[in-house]
């Protein structure tokens, strides 16, 4: 089923779908599914923007990305299933690799993201993540990782992270940055930079960015993400959700 593009909430509805076929074509889990529906509860409250201090935030991204030695961008089912062009795109102008990271990992599903990654245009070198080689402080299948891709990496981009993860990431000493539509959860907290916003609009929003800060001197870039305080911003982004149903 296809929804009308009359319908109030076609752009929900339609997110909804592409994750449906995620789970049909063996990319994203039954779990991606439910974890959507927290993300989807957030991004009601927010009223489906990208709030000011998400933008904020994405720009700090962007320079830290920029800035990055070894940039990684994780990607599992659900990011596979809703943005994989753009994951390819963004990978391409910042300079960063893809690696496939799953919670419920199974050979077939990373194949399954792999091949999808590939008819999207991207080429069998960029992404990593088939044979992991490494492994990071954690008890679940996501501490699987590769020597040369996250476990090498100064900046990791998670978008749709687990809570732990996240904070073995940051205790490895890397810099993490997650999207996150809620900005109440771990990861949230933990990350080094968080995007409370929507993944189908943070990447196009990186992308953008990323093509008008590419360029910018090194101290440039640094003092943007020196100058980010993500306590700040969740607290902000609180504000936002408040002050968009009081008015
Ligand atoms: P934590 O361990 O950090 O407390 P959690 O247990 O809530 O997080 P998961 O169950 O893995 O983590 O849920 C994934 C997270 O991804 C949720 O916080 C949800 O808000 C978020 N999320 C889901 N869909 C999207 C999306 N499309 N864009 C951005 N964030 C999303």
């Amino acid at each position: 089923m296809t929804a009308p593009m009359s319908h109030p909430r076609y752009q929900s509805l339609q997110i909804r779908e592409r994750l449906v076929a995620g789970v049909e074509a063996g990319i994203t889990s039954q779990e991606g599914l439910i974890a959507h529906g927290r993300g989807e509860a957030f991004d009601y409250l927010l009223g489906e923007r990208t709030t000011d201090s998400a933008m904020n935030a994405t720009r700090a991204s962007v320079a830290m990305l920029l800035a990055a030695e070894c940039p990684v961008l994780s990607v599992n089912g659900n990011v596979a299933a809703l943005v994989p062009g753009e994951i390819i795109e963004m990978s391409r102008i910042i300079g960063a690799q893809i690696e496939i990271n799953l919670f419920y990992r199974t050979e077939k599903r990373v194949r399954a993201i792999a091949a999808h990654l590939r008819s999207h245009g991207a080429s069998a070198s960029e992404i990593l993540g088939e044979q992991p080689d490494a492994s990071l402080p954690l008890d679940h299948a996501r501490s699987r990782v590769c020597k040369d891709g996250i476990h090498a990496a100064d900046v990791v981009l998670v978008p749709l992270e687990d809570g732990d993860r996240c904070q073995a990431l940051v205790g490895m000493g890397k810099s993490v940055i997650a999207i996150d539509l809620n900005p109440l959860s771990r990861t949230a907290e933990t990350a080094t930079i968080t995007i409370v916003d929507n993944v189908v609009r943070a990447i196009p929003n990186m992308i953008r960015l990323a093509r008008q800060m590419d360029g910018l001197p090194e101290d440039r870039l640094i003092d943007i993400v020196m100058r980010h305080d993500n306590r700040k911003a969740l607290k902000d982004a609180i504000r936002e959700i408040v002050s968009q149903w009081s008015t």
